[in-house]
């Protein structure tokens, strides 16, 4: 039988990531960075379904978005919260900034405060719940080449090669937006679709799971993990817990081409 096309949303997939964050966060020198995103990740997974049908529209934000302050506001992440009020215009202003970003516009800038982090975790969480609504329809497949996300058109966090299910060995990319993952063969460069071979570069001795793919076509890179060497490795906490390795590879002449909207385009020593 053929592998699906796409797979959308998990269940449970925010509190799979805060639990994960926490558990990297436990050995990591910035470990209570880690917290903090883990925080921002409860809340998201407390909202998580609670939502009703939503299409995505932007003037849905501002509700989600007040939840989620709300929730955080009441809980551990309080610190995260604190002060931070926007207008509904600053608010959809940096909506359109950050969908933007997720969608590869070169002019668009990532997170820069943690307003936008917040916002981001928003988006996430209103887009999860459109694609979890988003019937399967094979019409909606990428086309081959086309490395976007079926749902909402963003491009990929990272690669994740799967186990189980039927799925073993296969790499699926993981929208950074809704968190649908679609199917993208491994043999080609997942941002220019380059048959050339890519190579993957890792942290020597550590973090096995994270591999950097690099293309020596397109000069770009996205992190891709590996499900056999940790079966917990989850492409946005693993991500952010091995930054590192993005140094190491923009050393080597490789650019990042993968949006985060939980990370600070500074670094993390700015939440
Ligand atoms: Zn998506
Ligand atoms: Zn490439």
């Amino acid at each position: 039988m053929a592998p699906p096309t796409w797979l959308p949303p998990r269940a449970g997939l925010f509190g799979e990531r805060a639990a994960r964050l926490r558990h990297l966060a436990a050995t990591h020198p910035m470990g209570a960075w880690l917290r903090a995103v883990a925080q921002l990740c409860d809340a998201q997974q407390h909202l998580d379904g609670t939502l009703g049908p939503v299409s995505g529209a932007l003037s849905e934000l501002p509700v989600v978005h007040a939840a989620l302050v709300q929730t955080l506001s009441e809980g551990e992440g309080r610190a995260l919260a604190q002060g931070l009020t926007l207008s509904l215009d600053a608010l959809s202003e940096r909506a359109q900034r950050l969908l933007a970003y997720t969608h590869a516009d070169p002019d668009a800038s990532g997170p820069q405060d943690r307003a936008d982090l917040l916002l981001g975790a928003s988006l996430q969480l209103l887009f999860t719940a459109v694609a979890r609504g988003t019937p399967v329809n094979p019409v909606q497949s990428p086309v081959p080449g086309e490395q976007r996300c079926p749902c909402c058109g963003s491009v990929a966090h990272a690669g994740v090669v799967l186990t189980a299910d039927g799925k073993a060995g296969l790499r699926y990319l993981e929208c950074s937006l809704c968190a649908t993952r679609w199917h993208a063969v491994r043999a080609r460069c997942s941002l220019c679709d380059s048959p050339r071979e890519v190579e993957y570069r890792g942290l020597e001795g550590a973090h096995p799971s994270v591999q950097a793919e690099t293309c020596d076509a397109c000069h770009g890179y996205v992190k891709t993990l590996f499900r056999d060497k940790d079966p917990h490795a989850d492409p946005l906490a693993d991500d952010l817990a091995t930054l590192v390795l993005d140094v190491l590879v923009g050393e080597a002449g490789y650019g990042r081409a993968a949006p985060c909207l939980l990370l600070i385009s500074g670094g993390p020593t700015q939440v």
